[in-house]
């Protein structure tokens, strides 16, 4: 029987975790991010001397996912303190002699948000909206991104005109969509933790409106089958504003015909899509 590893590397923490031929957690640890070198040593003695054939890794981007690339299995600009630059694969690999497939966090949930439809879904895009906001799709089965992996975070949206004073949070872009629409922007308009914030305060609305502004430019982009919204923001109170909101902005020029099953939270509970897509992607190695 063999066995898979999962390593789930956020901005806070990193989740490792071994699977089994099912697919199923056998073991899981999680610890928090700290310096490159520290978080790579501690993911390598969780997984020693463990048996595991394949290693799927989805991390914090921005990263270098091209093979081909001389800075292969880098993170690469990143204004996260430390990890600029930091070679996050080749100590894996060295140390556990597996195959690892190396790829984005989201990218990860949204394989295995596919995996856990049972691959019936050709066209999923998968958004997280929490401390970022990052987007994978999987086409057809395959992960999409030629010169790289999609940045959807930071696409430009229309300003909600309730929300002109707001500068945005993006260190790049200001008011992209992350920088109007994830976590911190809570914190930023009201001076208060999102999570004290309660979910039917009128700043839900502004985020709601951006993630349905993002959600209409992927529906007219790709035409997928469905949307899925993860992400420590996203609650069924959230979901059902981002709905109305979207019914607005699109205003009917694409007809989808059950809004309920095409913008849906996640099917993996407890954020678990990305260990799920890593297990299933080390698997696809072999
Ligand atoms: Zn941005």
């Amino acid at each position: 029987m063999k066995l898979y590893g999962s390593i789930e590397g956020g901005g806070t923490k990193f989740v490792c975790a071994i699977g089994n031929e099912q697919l199923e957690v056998v073991e899981k640890t999680v610890f928090p991010t700290t310096t490159p070198e520290e978080t790579i040593n501690e993911v390598i003695r969780f997984f020693k001397g463990k048996n595991i054939s394949a290693i799927g890794m989805g991390m914090f981007g921005p990263l270098e996912n091209r093979e081909t690339h001389e800075k292969y299995g880098y993170i690469t600009s990143t204004p996260k303190k430390g990890w600029g630059d930091a070679d996050v694969v080749s100590a894996i690999k060295k140390e556990l002699q597996v195959p690892v497939y190396f790829t984005t966090d989201v990218n990860s949930s949204a394989y295995g948000e596919y995996i856990a439809r049972n691959k019936s879904v050709d066209g999923l895009v998968y958004y997280t909206i929490g401390t970022g906001i990052g987007a994978g799709i999987v086409l057809n089965g395959e992960i999409i991104g030629v010169t790289g992996h999609p940045e959807m975070g930071h696409v430009s949206v229309k300003r909600h005109p309730q929300d002109s004073e707001f500068a945005g949070v993006c260190p790049y872009h200001k008011d992209c969509l992350e920088g109007l629409a994830s976590g911190p922007t809570i914190e930023a308009r009201l001076g208060i933790r999102g999570e004290k914030v309660p979910l039917d305060h009128a700043v839900f609305d502004l985020l709601a409106n951006y993630i349905a502004q993002a959600c209409v430019q992927v529906t007219l982009t790709l035409r997928p089958t469905m949307i899925i919204l993860g992400g420590g923001v996203m609650s069924e109170k959230l979901l059902a504003k981002v709905k109305n909101e979207f019914k607005k902005v699109m205003n009917n020029y694409v007809e989808i015909t059950d809004l309920d099953s095409y913008l849906c939270l996640p099917a993996v509970a407890e954020n678990g899509s990305a260990t799920l897509g890593n297990f299933a992607l080390a698997k696809n190695l072999l």
